[in-house]
């Protein structure tokens, strides 16, 4: 990247795949995709149009990529995502979205994304794990694309769990992990609330086991609440050792 690329990108959707009931893939073409290719940096900021009922392939290239890329454009919103997977020489990334109830820009986007439409992505930002022995990762929907490419980028022969809490069984998505790494699914109770216990107790019980060893990397995502539950069970873990970050807000 040079000094006078802030990373900005006009991306293209060249498909869109529904993968479960609630999770809605599209892949992104655009020009010169290397420097988003790092396992550093797992997302970026989609930037995307903000008029609830536009059509959303109208963020043209020219004065309103100009207003998108300096942020000024006042109907053009930005989220964080995660790149799911990059294949930079071919020049496309996928990103997942959650489709959750309460659709905002990003998601209205993703749910009426057609072949063809526009948005902006910029970045990469955000950090990765660190190198350990033994991991924790554990997050809802919003943190699966993550914690399905952390894992699917470890090496071999690391020990852990992985716990991801979901709608239910039909919003599972399958994805390779060392041999050594459980992968445990919860389901959420209430269905449609914040984090229930039958995830924030297992995970919470999982931190207190990996911080009782040595060489442990704990990854933690998801809604506001699970954040704030997990927060004072990393209080005396090295900030070197974990990741805590809440990715939405009920
Ligand atoms: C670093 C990072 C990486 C992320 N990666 C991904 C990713 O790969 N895939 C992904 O789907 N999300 C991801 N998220 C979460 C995503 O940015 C938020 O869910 C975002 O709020 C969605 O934007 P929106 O415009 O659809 O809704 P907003 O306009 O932000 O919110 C509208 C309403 O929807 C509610 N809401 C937002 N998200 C959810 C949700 N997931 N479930 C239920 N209600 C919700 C809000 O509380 C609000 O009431 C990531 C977040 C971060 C910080």
């Amino acid at each position: 990247m040079s000094k006078q690329d802030d990373g900005f990108r006009m991306m293209r959707v060249v498909t869109v795949e529904r993968l479960a009931p609630h999770m809605q893939r599209l892949r992104l073409a655009g020009d010169d995709l290397a420097h988003f290719d790092t396992l550093g940096n797992l997302h970026v900021r989609l930037h995307v149009q903000d008029r609830p009922g536009a059509a959303s392939g109208k963020l043209a290239q020219g004065p309103e990529d100009r207003g998108l890329r300096k942020g000024r454009s006042s109907n053009v919103v930005t989220r964080y995502y995660t790149i799911r997977r990059i294949d930079a020489a071919a020049g496309w990334l996928d990103i997942d979205f959650v489709l959750h109830d309460h659709a905002g820009p990003a998601c209205s986007f993703a749910l009426r994304a057609k072949p063809g439409d526009i948005c902006g992505v910029s970045g990469p930002c955000g950090l990765g794990v660190k190198k350990a022995g033994h991991y924790l990762l554990a997050g809802d929907e919003t943190a699966l694309p993550a914690i399905a490419r952390i894992a699917e980028t470890l090496p071999p022969d690391v020990q852990g769990d992985i716990v991801i809490e979901t709608c239910g069984p039909e919003d599972r998505l399958p994805f390779a992990a060392p041999a050594g790494m459980s992968i445990e699914w919860v389901d959420r109770w209430p269905r449609y609330q914040g984090p229930g216990r039958g995830f924030i107790e297992p995970v919470t019980e999982k931190i207190q086991a990996c911080a009782a060893g040595k060489n442990y990397f704990i990854w933690l995502a998801g809604e506001f609440g699970a954040y704030e539950a997990f927060r004072p069970h990393l209080a005396s873990i090295p900030k070197s050792r974990c990741i805590n970050v809440p990715y939405w807000r009920r």
